[in-house]
């Protein structure tokens, strides 16, 4: 092939390339038009729904599977051949009503159902396929996006108020009432003591809010003294995630720095020189006082074994627990208790419930705290923490708090002019987690 050739056959193709060019800028004029005829495609559960009559609705009073299939031009012989297959998976007498479902019939004049959808409820969904010979019935499961958020509050009086003026749900609350279960004292929280908290929420369809994820970290200032909290997972092999300050002590003690969970008040701690004001006289309180309502629930504040559980005469309804060879624990003037004498119980269990049985002007749980047979002040012990970070993981923790912390000293509290307004609005989640709750 000459030169010249080739040369003209280059040029050829670029002049054609160039044709081609010039085309495609006059086609989107075209295409706009087509595309407006063209419907989008929706797909649903994994299927194509422009390849379906969609026919959405919610299970009558009274109306069964079988009734709904029929309807929908699905004989009876195949109905029960259906509900036999499926009976493993989904029950079909299991269609209540109420609960929205959506059926999938062909395009064609049969109009016949092909694939029958039951939505358990807002994630997930069970769906009975009935297209070919094989009959398949399995659970769908939304995908759950999980949002990061961020919230700093201040108290004015208690958590669950501060949380609640933030529309932060109760589980948040619980979630970090257990962090801080160990270290701080819900009672003695203080007007002005502040919190920020990096979170998790859960959706499914981008908006529809389903629940709390993981608290990533947390910073309490009480006192005017920060409280750091950040979720780890030492344990790679159990994958069991704890709480660590910002030197990698575990926030979880032996003990629970309280029987009741944090709606209580102490109405008396340990004093060895109290003064019955009636008598004049010194008689020592050798427990410390948990007022709370009745029936409100008293937990183990450490695992161990049940060595009494009895009623009798001043102490009323009482338990009394023995740790180790150290510590033992016991609570007095229960309604009604719930363990019995050589249990063994975890921390955190229920024992009994709050009372006024025996020696008692209101309903509290009087705690006691044996160290060495002897009774003390548990707020005045150094109590051991549950298990130390290891020290070959220490440096890896370090290096992983690092961004939290810078995160976390980075949101701003809230102004004074606006206490109350969180750095996210969280109102629509929390409205949204209350309707999917309902
Ligand atoms: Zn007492």
């Amino acid at each position: 092939m000459s030169l010249k050739k080739i040369a003209l056959l280059l040029f050829s193709f670029f002049v054609l390339l160039s044709c081609g060019e010039d085309k495609k800028k006059e086609i989107p004029e075209v295409t706009k038009k087509i595309k407006a005829s063209i419907p989008e495609i929706i797909y649903e559960f994994g299927y194509k729904l422009n390849d379906y009559k969609v026919v959405k609705d919610t299970i009558k009073k009274g109306e069964s599977f079988g009734i709904i299939l029929d309807r929908h031009h699905v004989f009876y012989p195949k109905i029960n051949k259906i509900a036999k297959e499926i009976k493993d998976t989904f029950d079909v007498r299991r269609v209540r009503a109420g609960k929205p479902y959506m059926i999938l019939a062909s395009k064609d004049s049969t109009e016949q159902a092909q694939v029958f959808i039951y939505k358990d409820n807002r994630a997930t969904a069970t769906i009975v396929d009935f297209r070919d010979s094989t009959i398949t019935a399995y659970k769908y499961r939304k995908p759950i996006k999980v949002v990061e958020k961020e919230v700093a509050g201040e108290i004015f009086s208690t958590l669950s108020e501060a949380m609640d003026s933030l529309h932060l749900n109760p589980n948040l609350t619980y979630d970090v009432a257990d962090i801080y279960a160990w270290t701080l004292d819900f009672y003695k929280l203080q007007k002005g003591d502040k919190f920020k908290l990096i979170y998790e929420e859960k959706y499914i369809d981008d908006t529809v809010f389903v629940g709390y994820g993981r608290v990533k970290a947390a910073l309490f200032n009480h006192n005017n003294k920060d409280l750091y909290a950040y979720r780890f997972v030492a344990d790679s092999i159990q994958k069991i995630p704890e709480y660590y300050d910002e030197e990698g002590n575990m926030l979880r003690s032996q003990f629970l720095r309280s029987p009741i969970k944090f709606q209580y008040r102490v109405s008396s701690r340990y004093n060895l020189r109290r003064k019955i004001a009636y008598y004049g006289r010194v008689k020592p309180h050798r427990g410390t006082d948990f007022a709370a309502k009745v029936g409100t629930p008293i937990m183990a504040t450490a695992s161990g074994t049940v060595i009494e559980s009895a009623r009798r005469g001043g102490n009323g309804n009482y338990v009394k627990i023995r740790h180790n060879n150290i510590y033992a624990t016991q609570y007095l003037h229960m309604s009604k208790r719930k363990v019995k004498k050589g249990q063994y119980v975890k921390q955190g269990d229920i024992i009994g419930w709050v009372g006024m049985t025996g020696n008692t002007s209101g309903p509290h749980v009087c705690y006691r705290f044996w160290k060495y047979g002897k009774q003390v002040d548990p707020f005045k012990q150094k109590l051991p923490s549950a298990k130390p970070l290891n020290k070959s993981i220490k440096p890896r923790y370090l290096e992983f708090i690092k961004p939290l912390k810078n995160q976390l000293d980075n949101i701003e509290f809230p102004s004074k002019e606006l206490p109350l307004i969180a750095k996210n609005n969280l109102t629509d989640a929390a409205k949204k987690y209350q309707s999917y709750k309902n």
